[in-house]
This record gives C-alpha cells, sequence and structure tokens, in this order.
C-alpha cells in the first residue's frame, strides 16, 4: 500500500483549538488534521448546506430578539478575531449588555471560542446557543462546545457562567449540563496530538460520515487506488486491526484469505461476505449470491422527495412520484407537489391518497417498487396525521417491493454505496442533471416556494419533476438490469400482494 499522499498546500498554520475541532477530533481525527494542515480547494458549498445555514441564521435571529438591548455580532467573519475578542472582553468589563456572538481568545492565541450569547443574570454571566436540534441534550458535541467556552471565560474574563442554555429548533430552552474540565482537557489533548501527527492518519469512515466531507473524493480516491479493505462496509472498523495483524491489508489480499485464520464467531461471518465483495471489486463485476426474485404483472414505480428535516419540516413530503407500467404502453410519470405549508401539505396527501386508491383498485396485483424503506413508512406517517381511509396503508404496504432489499439479498457490486445513485450509474443509468440529488431537491423546492417571479417558479419545479421522473427511471434500469444479468437460478417470481 502506498504511503498515504497528503493534499498540496502552503505551510502549516498556527495551532487553534477551537469548539469545532473539539467535535471534529471525536467524529474523524484525519478531518481534522486535513482542515489543519492543508487548504484544499473547496467546492461551492452546496445548496442544501446554504439552505441550512440561512435556516440557523434565521433561528440565531429569532433568539437574538429575546435578548433586549443586545449587541453584535462582535465576531464577522472578514474581521480580526484579536479585535473582536478585545471589544467582547471590554463589553463584559465595562456593560451589562447581553452579547452576541462574541469571541474568546486564550492569552496564547493557540484557543479560541465564539458562544452565540452571552447575557447577564445579575452578576452572573450566563451562555446560550442557537441550535437547529430538537434534543441538545443529547448531544456529546454541544457539552463539550459549552465546557470550551466555559474554560475561556473563566481565562480570559475571570467569570464562571451560572447557567448554560441551549434554545433547540422548535424555540425552546433546554439548561445544559457542560461536559467536566477533566473531559474537556482529555479532548483539547486529543486535538494537540493529532494536529503535532507529521503524517496525514489513514482511518476512513464509513461512506455515509464522509460523503458529505470536504475531503471526500481526497480520502475515498486514494482508498481505492490502495485497494484498501476499509472501503467495504463488510469489514467493520473493529475489525481492521485484526485483518491488518494478519497481514491483510487490501481487497486482492482479502480475496486470497482463509477465514479459518480468524476468530471464529461474528468477525469469521463478516469477512466470509467480505470475501465475496473484495472479489467484486477486484475484477470489476458483478459477484452474485442467488438469483433475484422480481415481480410479474403491472410495476408502480414510487419515489417519494422528502425535507431532510422529517416531520418538522412544513412539508415533510413535498412530491409524490409515482408511475404505472402495465402492458398497456409506456409508463408515464406523475408527480403531485404541495404548496409550501400545512395546508397544501394536506391538499397533496389528498391527490395521492385518491390517485393511489384509484391504481390500487384498477390493478390490485402491482407490486409498488421503491428504494429502501422510506415510501412505506411516510405513507404510514402521513395515515397517522392527516388520515387516510380506512386499510389504505395496509394495501399499500402490501403492495410496496423494495428493490434495494432484494439487490442486497443477491448480489454484491463493486460500489462504495448501494444508493440508488451510485447502484443506478454502474448499470449505465444516468439522470438528465446531473447537480441534481436528494438535498438538491429540498432547496430547489424551498427556491421555487419563495421565489415571486412565476416563470422561475415554474422553471425550478419543472426540474424537480425532471429529476423525481429520473428517480423513478433509475429503479426501473436497476430491475431490468437484474432481471437481464442475474444468473439462472431456482429462484421464481415474487408473490402479488394478497388481494
Ligand atoms: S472523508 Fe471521511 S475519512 Fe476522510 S476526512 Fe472526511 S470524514 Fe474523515
Amino acid at each position: 500500500m502506498n504511503p498515504p499522499a497528503t493534499p498540496p498546500g502552503p505551510e502549516r498554520r498556527s495551532v487553534r483549538i477551537t469548539a469545532q475541532a473539539l467535535t471534529q477530533v471525536a467524529d474523524c481525527r484525519r478531518r481534522l488534521w486535513l482542515g489543519h494542515h492543508t487548504r484544499p480547494q473547496m467546492a461551492p458549498l452546496p445548496d442544501h448546506v446554504l439552505v441550512l445555514r440561512e435556516r440557523a441564521r434565521e433561528h440565531e435571529r429569532e433568539v437574538a430578539a429575546r435578548f433586549p438591548g443586545i449587541v453584535g455580532p462582535v465576531w464577522r467573519h472578514e474581521g480580526s478575531l484579536a479585535d473582536a475578542a478585545a471589544e467582547t472582553l471590554r463589553l463584559l468589563r465595562e456593560t451589562r449588555t447581553p452579547i452576541l456572538r462574541g469571541a474568546l481568545l486564550s492569552a496564547d492565541g493557540r484557543r479560541s471560542a465564539l458562544p452565540g450569547f452571552l447575557a447577564w443574570d445579575g452578576d452572573s454571566i450566563t451562555v446560550t446557543e442557537a441550535r437547529l436540534a430538537l434534543r441538545p441534550e443529547a448531544r456529546a458535541d454541544f457539552a463539550l462546545q459549552l465546557a470550551h467556552t466555559r474554560a475561556l471565560l473563566e481565562e480570559v474574563a475571570g467569570l464562571t457562567p451560572s447557567r448554560f442554555e441551549i434554545v433547540n429548533g422548535n424555540g425552546e430552552t433546554t439548561s445544559i449540563e457542560p461536559a467536566s474540565a477533566a473531559r474537556w482537557e482529555s479532548v483539547v489533548h486529543a486535538v494537540e496530538s493529532t494536529l503535532a501527527e507529521t503524517s496525514e492518519p489513514t482511518e476512513l469512515k464509513g461512506h455515509s460520515s464522509c460523503k458529505r466531507c470536504p475531503y471526500y473524493e481526497h480520502c475515498w480516491d486514494m482508498a481505492e487506488r490502495d485497494g484498501r479493505i476499509e472501503l467495504l462496509p463488510e469489514v467493520q472498523a473493529a475489525h481492521v486491526p485484526e485483518y491488518h495483524a494478519i497481514g491483510v491489508h487490501t481487497l486482492e489480499q482479502l480475496v486470497q484469505l482463509d477465514p479459518e485464520r480468524l476468530p471464529a464467531g461474528a468477525m469469521r461471518g463478516a469477512a466470509k461476505k467480505a470475501i465475496v465483495v473484495a472479489g467484486a471489486w477486484v475484477d470489476k463485476r458483478a459477484a452474485w449470491l442467488q438469483p433475484p426474485r422480481l415481480p410479474e404483472g403491472p410495476l408502480v414505480w414510487f419515489d417519494l422527495e422528502g425535507d431532510s428535516q422529517g416531520e418538522k419540516a412544513e412539508n415533510p413530503i413535498y412530491l409524490w412520484g409515482i408511475a404505472l407500467e402495465h402492458g398497456g404502453g409506456d409508463a408515464v410519470a406523475e408527480a403531485i407537489i404541495a404548496e409550501l405549508g400545512p395546508e397544501g401539505d394536506r391538499a397533496a396527501w389528498e391527490r395521492f391518497v385518491a390517485r393511489a386508491g384509484a391504481i390500487l383498485d384498477e390493478h390490485p396485483g402491482a407490486r409498488w417498487v421503491h428504494w429502501d424503506g422510506y415510501e412505506p413508512l411516510w405513507v404510514q406517517r402521513y395515515a397517522e396525521t392527516l388520515g387516510a381511509p380506512e386499510g389504505f396503508v395496509k394495501r399499500v404496504q402490501a403492495a410496496c417491493f423494495d428493490l434495494k432489499r432484494v439487490l442486497d439479498r443477491c448480489v454484491r457490486l463493486p460500489l462504495r454505496s448501494y444508493s440508488i445513485k451510485h447502484v443506478a450509474p454502474w448499470m449505465g443509468f444516468e439522470w438528465r442533471n446531473p447537480e441534481s440529488g436528494s438535498e438538491w431537491s429540498v432547496a430547489q423546492f424551498h427556491r421555487a416556494r419563495l421565489t415571486e417571479d412565476p416563470a422561475e417558479r415554474e422553471r425550478l419545479l419543472a426540474a424537480l419533476v425532471e429529476y423525481n421522473e429520473d428517480d423513478l427511471w433509475a429503479m426501473r434500469a436497476v430491475w431490468r438490469w437484474l432481471r437481464e444479468n442475474a444468473p439462472a437460478g431456482p429462484a421464481s417470481a415474487a408473490a402479488a400482494p394478497p388481494a
């Protein structure tokens, strides 16, 4: 295996322990190290991040309105941190004014914190943060960040806060106990020792953790180039040292491994699966486990577009997409798009119930093909919240057919992820808009609903509908690929749902 190649960058930056660094060292040491030692070419921020940031700013503005006479933000990203820290200290020493986004900087300049709100309660100082998370008390990273603020307030201003609070995304205020001083010190130490390492850490997190990381391409391209076993979800992080101990670092070495060399039990079982997947990677082909059982007869391609905020969003599902395919001609995609707000949400649900009910009546044997558990789950949630005709949920769920589950059971592919966005392109399918994706779609919906320009709204919604159609056709492409490429075997067609 090649030694890790550090992305090119200028000289190292001075060490600074921030609240973000404390969180990152627990999430991924490699990300912390890369962020400090390199200045990668940062891609423009994706739409969903911009939408989330705007929501966070809006929330912060709402919380700020609770503090009469508040000054700030003292720290603005384009300014000098030292100047902002001096001004924060002056305000703390000379006034009783609440402070929005102050800055705290240790005497040696190596530690800094940017507390959201500092306010006086009599003679004692309180720390408040605005966070979109709904259960901030369950977040160890928030407790650690508050401990960091406490340590800096004590050091630079001689103030020990009497209270720490977080206002969550619903506007509710919760008292939070900061992490202990010992815990904070040990994490600070972990940050310092990670940043002091002279070569890049080699750990690779799971694909779902990495896919939103700015270093995703750097880490995963390197792992793929080196053929590392950590690429496979079947190789658990806790088992990696044991593989390494017996000389298995690469996929080629894994293919050759006799699993009996591993301790009996869960690890040996996982290794047997990992060997099959490693074979798929090494030979760049599908490795079949068993022939798929695919439905015959009418099909309904079924895909929902939903907000990542789930039930907290005004429109948890903003597009209900279906396409009926039966002997009577080509499938035609249908999209039911919600208007923004609760009334629009209800109206879209009722239109979906009416259309789905009609298809269920007309084609009782049709299977509703979807990808993973999202679609049946949200049909159930909407029925519980907004109501549905007697037996509707049971009928939809009985007709549902999870294509991803079939794929998981039957075949291993040389892919980083089994998301439809990875699987369908491997089988030759392309989305018409290569920029599109689930988070792009959420941002598209919000922009369409907020714009005053009808032509712009039409354009944005048309792009959204096209994206959902392609999601439906992507599933159809996977279904056809399974049909055409599966080895002959004893599998029979999947049964139709009960009438
Ligand atoms: S891509 Fe993954 S392994 Fe690499 S720095 Fe980001 S989170 Fe860590």
